[in-house]
């Protein structure tokens, strides 16, 4: 049995997470500039920068997404209904708030 984790333990945890997940958008950013037409770099090394660019895509797309979620945890984490499931009003187990914070479903309704 896991021991329940303070608020303010839970506040900290979700902060942490949420400067992580903001230097990961800001390096997916980076990535996911348009790919030049640059003749240096030839046809196929052109088709792996936009294959690159297209999962990049889609990690940033993600990663926007939980960030959304931890902020909204963020705010949320002083309400009475904080870890409670948002489908079955079910508790969410510690661990997975643990793991990640940002959802509001617990495992059998997610
Ligand atoms: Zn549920």
């Amino acid at each position: 049995m896991q021991k329940e984790p303070t608020k303010e333990e839970l506040r900290q945890l979700i902060e942490k997470k949420i400067s992580l997940v903001t230097a990961h958008i800001e390096e997916l950013e980076e990535l996911t500039r348009p790919v030049a037409p640059d003749v240096a770099i030839g046809r196929v090394s052109r088709m792996d920068a936009i294959n690159n660019k297209s999962v990049n895509e889609a990690a940033l797309r993600q990663a926007r997404t939980k960030l959304n979620g931890l902020e909204h945890a963020l705010e949320n984490l002083n309400k009475t209904t904080f870890g409670q499931c948002s489908r079955c009003g079910g508790q969410i187990p510690v661990g997975r708030i643990l793991i990640m914070p940002e959802s509001t479903r617990c495992m059998r309704c997610s």
